[in-house]
């Protein structure tokens, strides 16, 4: 009989409920690898598991020692993590250099050690053993210009570190959330999220992306409940953009993109009218199309969130004279694209700004922004299409790269709450 690791995993699952064996001699039973035990609430184990990129495309399971943590630092374990279009560009290109690399940054987990020196997260809420937590930023480097003389665009520091995008280091490996610990350094930004559903602290990550692309886009005095606002794109951060717009207050809310499934969620995310650029055979049409929702004039404002040369270039054919746009899509070089001088900026006084990912004391903001969408009845929670076990990561990673579902999230197995 041959089984696959998912159907192991049912079953192994299913003999573990019914028996109460360890599951360590449930997987000698059924002749798997063994995980290690899952850790009793009160102890640290000596030795943990973390998924090591080791080179382009071939992730392997690899146990470290997990070692003490000193005075100012964190021991979590790890609870669950999203995979963002990043750990995929990662996997397939290691553009950052990183290999090898424990990667995971969209990630949540439970205090579980508290250095003598730590006392607070960066809110200053008290921070101890069985705490949820979130982390964002690393401090940045002292000697990058941007963040000394503009602390407020620390975001744009070359050197800017997130867990999950750390190189890896001789004495620890656990800097990234697809592995079973997680050791906050000093100088990290990390907030106690106690309040907040698995689901929606796995989303904090990227609604801190879409969060900052709005404080970005609201610089331009463009939007405001009145205006009419496209959002290209509808991945996990264009329907996050489309939630979190919706959550500010705005009402005409266009979502454009090319898949079915996408577009219905845009709806349930907040749009208010949905496109899909495949009923029209070329860039007119859509022209079109968007005007008959604009009275004929374009939207006042559009986020651009795909990460395609062409969209970027339409985009500026969608917004009306005096209107304005926030690319927020290209976090990897996709390539140029065409726009037209007079056309495009001069002649539509076009006010244009970037986003790039975000600051830690924008988290703050991000958390606010999830549960209020959750309280209007935006179903946030719902972009998690996927759970997988970390034991299935590759299947997890094939099935972001499939571009199935939306955000997938990967759980760790030996996790076990403090607080039971
Ligand atoms: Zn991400």
């Amino acid at each position: 009989m041959n089984l696959n690791p998912a159907e192991v995993e049912k079953i192994v699952r299913e003999v573990f409920q019914k028996t109460q064996l360890k599951p360590a001699a449930v997987a000698a039973q059924a002749n798997i690898p063994a995980a290690p035990a899952i850790v009793p609430a009160t102890s640290i184990p000596e030795r943990a598991r973390a998924v090591v990129l080791v080179e382009k495309e071939k992730l392997e399971f690899r146990e470290f020692p997990l070692r003490k943590i000193r005075a100012d630092e964190i021991l979590v374990r790890v609870e669950s993590c999203g995979i963002c279009g990043t750990d995929i560009h990662c996997y397939k290109n290691d553009p950052f250099n990183l290999c090898p690399v424990v990667l995971g940054h969209e990630g949540t987990g439970e205090v579980v050690a508290v250095g003598s020196d730590v006392r607070m997260d960066s809110v200053g809420k008290p921070v101890r053993p069985g705490d949820k937590i979130v982390t964002s930023t690393l401090e940045t480097s002292t000697a990058c210009m941007i963040a000394k003389y503009n602390p407020a665009k620390a975001n744009l520091c070359d050197d800017l570190q997130i867990y999950g995008l750390l190189p890896d280091e001789p004495d620890n490996h656990f800097n990234g959330y697809f592995g079973e610990y997680l050791i906050i350094r000093p100088g990290s930004s990390f907030f106690v999220v106690n309040d907040m559903s698995l689901d929606l602290r796995v989303l904090i990550e990227p609604a801190a992306v879409a969060a900052h692309a709005l404080e970005r886009a609201k610089k331009t005095g463009l939007i405001n409940f009145r205006s009419r606002i496209i959002v290209q794109g509808c991945g996990p951060i264009g329907l996050m953009m489309i939630a979190i717009v919706r959550t500010a207050g705005v009402n005409n809310i266009i979502a454009i993109d090319g898949n079915a499934a996408r577009l219905e969620t845009a709806k349930r995310m907040g749009a208010d009218h949905a496109i899909n650029i495949r009923d029209y055979p070329d860039r007119q049409g859509l022209i079109e199309a968007v005007g008959k929702l604009t009275k004929g004039m374009g939207a006042h404002f559009a986020f651009q969130v795909t990460g395609v040369p062409a969209a970027a270039s339409t985009i500026w054919k969608l917004v009306r004279r005096g209107g304005g746009i926030c690319e927020v899509g290209f976090f990897v070089d996709g390539g140029d694209c065409t726009i037209n001088p007079h056309e495009d900026i001069c002649k539509k006084e076009i006010m244009l700004v970037g986003s790039w990912a975000y600051n830690s004391w924008e988290y703050p903001n991000a958390y606010h922004f999830l549960q209020r969408a959750e309280r209007i009845g935006l179903p946030v929670e719902k972009l998690i299409t996927h759970h997988f076990s970390l034991d299935r990561i590759h299947e997890a990673f094939q099935t972001n790269i499939r571009q199935e579902g939306i955000k997938i999230i990967v759980d760790n197995p030996s996790f076990q709450s403090l607080r039971n």
